[in-house]
């Protein structure tokens, strides 16, 4: 019974716009796409490299 913290979230909004989506996903697409933000989970930096 493990869940994403964002999955909590029954109707995310962008914050930027003030779209509403039904679920997450569609929200992290959005923000994606349309404010270029990235998806933690797929994108992850080389910590190594950058010492952070
Ligand atoms: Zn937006």
């Amino acid at each position: 019974m493990e869940f994403m913290i964002g999955t909590m979230i029954s109707m995310p909004h962008c914050v930027v716009c003030g779209q509403q989506f039904t679920d997450d996903i569609r929200f992290l697409n959005h923000m994606m796409d349309k404010h270029g933000f990235r998806n933690p989970n797929i994108d992850k930096p080389d910590r190594n490299s950058r010492g952070y």
